[in-house]
């Protein structure tokens, strides 16, 4: 039986020293993918902001009460996963938006995050981690290893700790991909591991993937996310539609074939090829 990542204990900001460098700087194959162990790396440092008491973000906003109201409204709107629903209650989503969004983090809204990207409303986020896991992968408990493209603002990237044993989150701009790394430090999530580089490559070392999820869509789905899946496994990706738009894709993996079933419409922001 596979041991559920700990939780949600880890979500806690906790001024509990840490020590560890940096794991930024390893290279992939020539792709200049690089990694961040956020649990494990780059701590040693206080949290940004200080500790939160239970109900109060400091920001004038009970957040607690804010999320929980979040999550009743998900479960209103068809949200089924008690795991799904949990992880979304427990992260603090208003840690990811500018201060001055702070007050519109808890509705099903996208949210501007800098550089002309936006973080998906809690509502797809919750929609795509239940695709994620699966029937029947949520009765064998969390995924192994999940591989996210658009590590965006980190948010998605936390939410699915909860949910999956390791996560490898991929950004293509620099500036996002630090921005991600300063929000994720303070919550100290061992399981999560950031890379810089370009998520239309996948990321070869941490595969076979129980499941790859985009938080950007692309005309089609890379080849390098089919090979890096495990057999059993599933792709969830915004992809351009033939006669245009965009809808939510599910491939799924087995032995013999590439299963791929066409969701309902969505707005991502694009799939972009190289780093910036
Ligand atoms: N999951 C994110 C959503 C970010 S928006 C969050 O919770 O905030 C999607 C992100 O995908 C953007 O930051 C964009 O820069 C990134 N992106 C687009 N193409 C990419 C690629 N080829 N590789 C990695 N990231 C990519």
């Amino acid at each position: 039986m596979s041991q559920r990542p700990p939780f949600p204990a880890r979500l806690d900001f906790s001024t509990g020293s840490a020590s560890g460098k940096n794991g930024a700087g390893k290279s992939v194959a020539g792709k200049k993918t690089v990694t961040t162990a956020v649990g494990q790396g780059v701590i040693g440092q206080k949290p940004r902001q200080p500790a939160l008491p239970a109900m109060s973000s400091g920001h004038g906003m009970d957040s607690a009460a804010v999320r929980a109201r979040m999550v009743r409204n998900l479960a209103a709107s068809g949200i089924g996963s008690a795991a799904v629903l949990q992880a979304l209650g427990t992260v603090e989503r208003h840690r990811f938006v500018d201060t001055a969004l702070v007050n519109q983090a808890y509705e099903d809204t996208s949210l501007p995050i800098g550089l002309g990207q936006t973080i998906s409303k809690p509502n797809v986020v919750a929609r795509m981690c239940e695709l994620l896991l699966g029937a029947e992968l949520a009765r064998a408990g969390p995924l192994a290893r999940v591989l996210e493209i658009g590590t965006g603002c980190g948010y998605q990237a936390a939410v699915l700790s909860l949910l999956t044993r390791e996560v490898y989150s991929i950004e293509r701009l620099r500036g996002l991909h630090d921005k991600a790394r300063d929000n994720l430090r303070p919550f100290r999530l061992p399981n999560v591991h950031l890379l810089f580089g370009d998520g239309m490559l996948g990321y070869a070392k941490g595969a076979p993937y129980a499941g790859i999820i985009a938080a950007a869509g692309g005309e089609a789905v890379p080849q390098a996310w089919i090979d890096q899946l495990a057999t059993g496994g599933r792709i969830i990706a915004p992809t351009q539609m033939p006669g245009g738009g965009q809808a939510l894709v599910v491939l799924q993996k087995t032995t013999h074939e590439l299963k791929q079933t066409v969701l309902e419409a969505v707005h991502f922001v694009p799939l972009k090829s190289g780093i910036a």
